[in-house]
């Protein structure tokens, strides 16, 4: 080959830069780089001093240049190969991952713009610079295009990142600048052009270094690069810009082509018709990526909406979920019937055990519900420990199935430290009795209540009278919360008679409501409705206070009696009970041994320690206790020696049963007790307690409750036997 020595180091050169150069970015080696970058330094710096001195005759020699373009040519396009790579393998990384199709057609279309306008004014074999060398530069055309490839897609990364978009770009940057020195060195070679050789000589050394200077961070997952929002510059107008360029391009090459030249020749032709084909691809890629995106939003959206229907903790249906599927199937006329379920007592789990376990027995009932359900029906949790089921089918086919969950949640709960004990209280709805949905949560949760106040543990299927009760009991609960302050309490005062004499010895103090719109309401009804809504300390500090002063007034007046009161096992178990009854006999200078308070058995029930302990404390003011209703409930013979009693009052209920009442009387009298025999209503039940030996009796034939005016003039009528100074009674 007859190259002037100068040029033939330039080729090397331009072999040997630019395409290790971009094997090095190719393949990721800095080290590799840097040596390719110094080697180019180094060659070209020599080229330079060497091109200098070339002679003028090379100048005019055409045929050497086409040899120097055919020899520069090749490598140029070889890197340009390898920047593509190292473009396309960043594509995904920058712009998410399956970008590199759509971006790769995307700058098909910008290297298409490039080429073509170039190719029209330069690398045309009819252009001035070949007309020089009177022969194309085939290798330099090649490499051109190659060129236009790696400045296309340099420019649509740069547009398309989606992270680090300054860092992108000088990457970017860095590459093009690479394939164009190396493409401008060809070119040079071909156009025997020295400054265009040391121009890209220089640019390969730049690139190199922008590119070690904006290296990205090593890929971390394409998926953050997805979830990053998209910058301004990537929206659609961008992406138009994009498309519209080449195509501007294009066609003002064509259009110049038919002005001022022959037409346009085949090259112009298959870009142009490829440019369009890009661009459909494009188009393509991006419409499939749109779809992809609508279809991943669907489904995370078809996911969101299904967590707002579900409770998490049990994965059942949520309160939405129940009223969505009644909303769409129920109001259908599927005949359906909606079961509500409340577990009794599940307050103590949480209190007791704590909230951990609370949860996991909330989970083990949901999914004992989901088990025991029939297919189609549907398990919800309402909030706390409430759950619902909507059920197809009649109410009676309901009913069993309730029957049968209720079985199923009454089954221990295994827990580390020990099994748990619930039970439920089931309540039922058929649809028919609803005209809404509303009306139909509330029936079932009407007949939940109703299941609650027949003794929880059991099933009730919705009845209207439910209403009417509830509606009734909301309103005492509320109007209780007032009746103290609104003067609508009294007492009524029963006599107790010593028998059979008939000479009244004290009298029981009943309290009494008079609502003015509800009327009289029962103690019977209204003490366990305040009991229950926590409103019985105060009623019970009422009747204390109301009965110690009545009681006083008596003394004062020289009335030798006593008067009980009665006392709720809730009253009782508050710390401060003792020393309020202390408090209050010592305002009304109410001797002690004047007052009986009256115990239930439900009392001993709850805690017998405690019980003792309280009823212990109140013995020891001097105060006597009696334990009311004896026989009534399930009565313990031997707790009965055990408690600190000093009187027996056996219930209503035995009055009419003379062997009943003979063996009440005669334990109470065994262990000590004075025995007062309750519910004589008719002279009969006289007969039965008299025969009995019973001393004392309580009953509708002696006097009912009456107000304390009423009762003070049977005491002056016949003045009462002194029984409040009879010792008491020893329990040994
Ligand atoms: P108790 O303590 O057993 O009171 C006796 C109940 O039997 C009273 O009903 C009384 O009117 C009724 N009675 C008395 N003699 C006869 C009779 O010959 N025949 C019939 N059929 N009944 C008779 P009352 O006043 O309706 O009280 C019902 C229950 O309400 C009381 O039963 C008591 O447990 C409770 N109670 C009443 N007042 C209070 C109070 O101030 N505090 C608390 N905690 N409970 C009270
Ligand atoms: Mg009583
Ligand atoms: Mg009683």
């Amino acid at each position: 080959m007859d190259l002037p020595t100068g040029l033939a180091i330039a080729a090397a050169t331009g072999f040997l830069a630019g395409v290790p150069t971009a094997w090095a970015l190719f393949s990721k080696r800095a080290g590799l780089l840097g040596s390719a970058l110094l080697l180019t330094v180094g060659g070209t710096s020599l080229a330079w001093f060497i091109t200098r001195s070339w002679d003028a005759g090379w100048q005019e020699s055409q045929s050497r240049g086409v040899t120097l373009g055919g020899l520069l040519g090749p490598p140029a396009s070889i890197a340009s190969l390898l920047l593509i790579a190292v473009l396309l393998e960043l594509c995904d990384r920058v712009a998410g991952p399956g970008a590199r199709l759509r971006l790769t057609l995307e700058s098909l279309t910008v290297a298409s713009g490039i080429f073509v306008p170039l190719w029209v004014a330069l690398l045309r074999p009819d252009k001035p610079p070949h007309l020089t060398t009177h022969a194309a530069c085939i290798p330099v055309t090649v490499a051109s295009g190659l060129g236009s490839v790696v400045i296309g897609l340099g420019i649509v990364l740069i547009v398309r990142a989606r992270i680090e978009r300054l860092r992108v770009a000088g990457c970017s940057v860095g590459v093009v600048s690479i394939g164009f020195g190396a493409t401008l060195m060809a070119a040079a070679g071909c156009y025997r052009a020295p400054g265009l050789l040391v121009i890209g000589a220089a640019l390969i050394p730049v690139g190199g270094w922008m590119w070690l200077r904006n290296q990205l961070p090593a890929p971390t997952g394409a998926i953050k690069v997805v979830r990053e929002p998209a910058p301004e510059s990537s929206s659609p107008s961008s992406g138009l810009a994009m498309a519209l360029m080449p195509v501007i391009a294009v066609s003002a090459a064509a259009l110049y082509g038919f002005a001022y030249e022959d037409g346009i020749d085949v090259v112009v032709t298959i870009v142009g018709i490829s440019n369009g084909f890009f661009l459909v691809g494009r188009q393509y890629c991006a419409f499939l990526e749109l779809r992809r995106v609508y279809e991943r939003l669907a489904v995370s959206e078809q996911h969101y909406r299904e967590l707002a229907h579900t409770d998490p903790l049990t994965g059942l249906a949520n309160r939405r979920g129940l009223l969505r599927a009644m909303y769409q199937d129920a109001v259908a006329g599927t005949p359906c019937v909606l079961l509500t379920l409340d577990l009794d007592g599940f307050k103590n789990v949480n209190d007791v055990r704590g909230h951990d376990a609370g949860d996991a027995v909330l989970i083990e009932v949901g999914q004992r519900l989901r088990l025991n359900l029939r297919p189609g029906d549907l398990a919800a949790r309402l909030g706390g420990d409430e759950f619902a089921v909507l059920m197809w089918g009649k109410p009676a086919d309901a009913f069993k199935v309730a029957e049968r969950l209720l079985a199923v949640l009454q089954r221990p709960y295994q827990q580390a430290k020990g099994s748990i004990y619930l039970s439920a209280s089931i309540g039922l709805a058929g649809c028919k009795t609803a005209d809404s949905i509303h009306s139909l949560l509330r029936n079932a949760d009407l007949a939940q209540r109703a299941a609650k106040f027949h003794g929880k543990n059991r099933v009730e299927l919705y009845d209207e009278t439910y209403d009417k009760t509830i509606r009734r009991r909301i309103m005492i609960e509320h109007e209780l919360r007032h009746a103290i302050e609104k003067q609508e309490f009294f007492l009524a005062f029963q006599p107790v008679v010593a028998l059979p004499a008939v000479r009244p010895v004290g009298a029981e103090a009943l309290l009494r409501w008079n609502h003015p719109e509800l009327g009289s309401v029962p103690p019977n009804e209204f003490i366990p409705i305040a009991e229950e809504s926590g409103q019985i300390e105060a009623l019970g500090a009422w009747v204390l206070n109301h009965a110690c002063r009545q009681l006083s007034l008596w003394i004062a007046e020289g009335h030798d009696v006593w008067v009980s009161i009665n006392v709720s096992p809730r009253e009782l178990h508050t710390a401060e009970y003792v020393s309020r009854v202390r408090e209050v006999l010592r305002a009304h200078r109410v001797p002690p041994q004047r007052l009986v308070l009256e115990v239930t058995e439900h009392a001993i029930a709850v805690d017998v320690e405690e019980f003792k302990r309280v009823l212990e404390g109140l013995r020891n003011l001097g105060v006597r206790i009696a334990l009311d209703d004896f026989g009534a409930g399930y009565s313990s013979l031997g707790q009965l020696r055990n408690i600190p009693v000093d009187i027996l009052k056996i219930d209503q209920g035995l009055v009419t049963d003379q062997d009943l009442v003979d063996v009440a009387v005669r334990i109470g009298q065994r262990l000590g007790l004075q025995v007062i025999a309750e519910g004589i209503g008719d002279p009969t039940h006289r007969r039965v307690v008299e025969d009995a030996r019973c001393p004392y009796g309580q009953g509708f034939l002696f006097g009912r409750g009456v107000p304390a005016e009423h009762l003070e003039a049977m005491l002056v009528s016949m003045p009462p036997i002194a029984t409040s100074t009879v010792p008491r009674p020893s329990l040994d």
